[in-house]
């Protein structure tokens, strides 16, 4: 049994992989400060599993409480998810996300440095591709950022690559993940977005449960097959375990190793309406405007080095997807705040 740290732990990926960790026999410790995300999660996790979280309330910017976690816990490895996510809001307040994302790794790998742990699994994103040269994206492949939210993602992907060269000692996988969506299957824990979603299927929820009125689709005019955006939509689950698999290869990837967490596999926004639709038993009402400013038209992943390097592959297929999102949406229509209210 090992110990592993997981920032950001009460967040929506964070929780599916405290699940499975504790389901593998893993002792887990979470560090987060709340500042996305409700204690609830984790207490659904518990009963889930039956198992217990050791849980910190504490800002990965505050250094001196990060040394006493890792004094508290003989701490084997890390997954770090602790970051702020919004694209949109990313361009509006830069220097809160250059603060927190880059304050927080730097922090954190400084702890892991000083308490001799050298094992890291971070969570990066595909956005690192910016509008891609080819598809499918294969992890080589140039990188470029169209915001800063991305900025900080490929910094961050800089600063390990550094530190790995700096200290051959560092196994760093670094996930990049396509676009998460779905839910456990009990229905129990679940994407808990503030405000209204800016991802499609989180909004594509809120229409299914009336708390919108109708998707606006964000162009039909993209060389795609039907006109509408293309992405690589993942199951949570499936990402989950991705990060089981790192854990598990790390000691055999000396360095630091990016590695695409996706299906391989391509969507259409009107494609996953018609999905979700089946599963919710009527035809969610939407509208086409035009293409949201930054966009892209298409996005998908090669999944070989995954498979390869991790013995790892997504096997959740889009009804699934569906089927357990509308599971947690319409179990709680308001997110966790339906039972704590
Ligand atoms: P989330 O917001 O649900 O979880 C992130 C968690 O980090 C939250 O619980 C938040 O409270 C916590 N946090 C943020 N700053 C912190 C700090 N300074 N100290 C302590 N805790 C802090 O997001 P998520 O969807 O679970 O994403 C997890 C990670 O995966 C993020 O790094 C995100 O950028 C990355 N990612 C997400 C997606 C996606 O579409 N969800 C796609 C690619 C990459
Ligand atoms: N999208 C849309 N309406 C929305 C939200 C998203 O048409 O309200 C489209 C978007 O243009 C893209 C796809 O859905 O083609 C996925 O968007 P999302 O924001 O979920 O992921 P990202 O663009 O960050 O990959």
């Amino acid at each position: 049994m090992s110990t592993i740290l997981v920032t950001g732990g009460a967040g929506y990926i964070g929780s599916h992989t405290v699940l499975e960790l504790l389901n593998a026999g893993q002792r887990v410790v979470v560090v987060d400060n709340l500042d996305n995300s409700s204690a609830e999660s984790l207490r659904r996790v518990e009963r889930i599993t039956g198992k217990t979280v050791d849980f910190h309330l504490l800002d990965l910017l505050d250094r001196a409480g990060l040394d006493l976690v890792f004094k508290r816990h003989q701490i084997d490895a890390v997954i770090h998810f602790a970051g702020l996510k919004a694209v949109g809001e990313s361009v509006q307040q830069p220097l809160r996300y250059y603060h927190n994302n880059l304050g927080a790794t730097l922090n954190l790998l400084g702890a892991m440095t000083d308490a001799g742990c050298k094992t890291l699994v971070f969570s990066s994103s595909a956005t690192v591709y910016g509008d891609p040269e080819r598809i499918p994206i294969v992890e080589d492949q140039a990188l470029r950022t169209t915001n800063p939210y991305g900025a900080t993602k490929l910094m961050i992907e800089g600063i390990c690559r550094d530190l790995a060269i700096a200290d051959p000692a560092w196994r760093i996988v670094l996930l990049r993940y396509f676009n998460p969506v779905g839910a456990h299957i009990s229905g129990e824990i679940g994407e808990d977005p503030r405000g209204v979603p800016s991802n499609l299927m989180p909004y594509l929820m809120q229409v299914a449960v009336g708390k919108l009125p109708k998707l606006t689709i964000f162009g039909n005019d993209w060389p795609t097959e039907d006109g509408t955006g293309v992405r690589d939509y993942i199951h949570v689950v499936d990402l989950a375990l991705g990060h089981l698999a790192a854990l598990a290869k790390a000691p055999t990837l000396p360095g630091c190793t990016a590695i695409n967490l996706g299906t391989g596999t391509g969507t259409s926004v009107l494609a996953m309406l018609h999905a979700a639709s089946r599963m919710v038993g009527r035809l969610l009402l939407y509208l086409f405007s035009q293409r949201r400013a930054g966009d892209i038209g298409i996005c998908y992943s090669d999944a070989t080095r995954a498979k390869q390097l991790l013995g790892w592959a997504a096997t959740r297929g889009i009804d699934d997807m569906c089927a357990d999102h509308w599971r947690w949406q319409s179990r709680n229509p308001d997110g966790y705040a339906t039972s704590t209210r």
